[in-house]
């Protein structure tokens, strides 16, 4: 991520932040300068590690409070699929992913047709919908070459 769209990010969590009553403490801002600057859909850990660079003894527990406060502001989206860990998104709009059922790394798809994806009524049973998205499993490039 580009260094100004994070400064715009971190401005938009003072932004929500300050509209929930809640203030902008320096661990939420760590950990989500550091999931931004992952990029590729870290688990909890994968966090971890890199907010201990810049605040080594913040602990693991705070970590994942940080990130189920953001979650909750809004401000990313854990992304759960079946099979794998828990890993969290810096992108909120809707898209689309790969998961690679082997090492359960996480791939953004960007398919505009996708998003226009409807239920007939019936199949939904009166259940609105908010949010949904598509997620491809399989095997990516590097796995593939493993024998
Ligand atoms: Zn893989
Ligand atoms: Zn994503």
């Amino acid at each position: 991520m580009q260094p100004d769209e994070l400064a715009k990010r971190i401005q938009e969590l003072a932004l929500v932040c300050r509209k929930a009553g809640r203030p902008l403490t320096v661990q939420r801002r760590a950990v989500l300068e550091a999931l931004l600057t992952l990029d590729n859909h870290p688990t909890a850990d994968e966090v971890l590690e890199l907010v201990r660079q810049r605040i080594p003894n913040i602990s693991r527990t705070t970590v994942y409070r940080v990130l189920d406060t953001l979650v909750a502001l809004g401000v990313i989206r854990r992304i759960h699929h079946p099979g794998s860990a828990a890993r969290f998104d810096g992108k909120v709009a809707r898209h689309h992913h790969l998961i690679c059922t082997s090492c359960g790394k996480v791939w953004d798809v960007d398919a505009p047709e996708l998003d226009c994806i409807t239920p007939p009524g019936e199949a939904t049973r009166d259940f609105e919908v908010h949010d949904f998205s598509v997620h491809f499993s399989g095997l990516c490039s590097e796995c593939r070459k493993r024998p």
